[in-house]
């Protein structure tokens, strides 16, 4: 196993032993804008969302989940990433993620260097490289939908006609 990959293991065994942005740590959003449940009947992963829009920015965001490690680290480091991000950029992480998942490939950072909206900041680029350490499970296809659930069911939220109607009003 290579030094990366070691790093990447420890980095999954970690979020999912202490996940972020939970509920049960951080408290439930007051006035979510969207909650979200979805699940993964073939590990038995749970997840459910609390989504707090403004503007077009995801302000707030909760992840409640129950299943296997890869599940609850997925979570808690999509948390991570996503909090901050305006709708347009989350969605394009969404599928950027999901393309790593199924055929390995990178992430491409420098892609989200260039839109440019909330990059900047270091910090911020870590958070999304670590979501590579979840770019070997590519090679275990019954794992696939344990690092999806989370990144599917955001989504899903973000699809909601109320999130829609919410950016349409704070843009105008
Ligand atoms: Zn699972």
């Amino acid at each position: 196993m290579s030094i990366s990959q070691e790093l990447y293991k420890e980095l999954i065994l970690e979020h999912s032993q202490n996940p972020s942005h939970c509920p049960n740590k951080c408290g439930h959003l007051s006035n979510p804008t969207v909650v979200q449940e979805g699940v993964n009947r073939s590990c038995g992963d749970e997840v459910e969302l609390e989504i707090l829009i403004e503007g077009d920015k995801i302000s707030s965001i909760r992840v409640e989940s129950r299943g296997c490690s890869i599940s609850l680290a997925s979570g808690s480091m999509m948390a991570d990433a996503v909090e901050g991000m305006s709708i347009r950029e989350a969605r394009h992480l969404i599928e950027r993620f999901k393309a790593m998942i199924i055929t390995g490939e990178a992430l491409n950072l420098l892609e989200f260097e260039k839109l440019g909206e909330i990059r900047e900041k270091l910090g911020e680029l870590e958070v999304l490289e670590d979501l590579e350490a979840f770019r070997g499970v590519h090679k275990y296809p019954i794992r696939v939908k344990c690092a999806t659930l989370v990144w599917s069911t955001l989504e899903q939220a973000l699809n909601q006609s109320k999130i829609k109607e919410t950016y349409r009003y704070e843009k105008t």
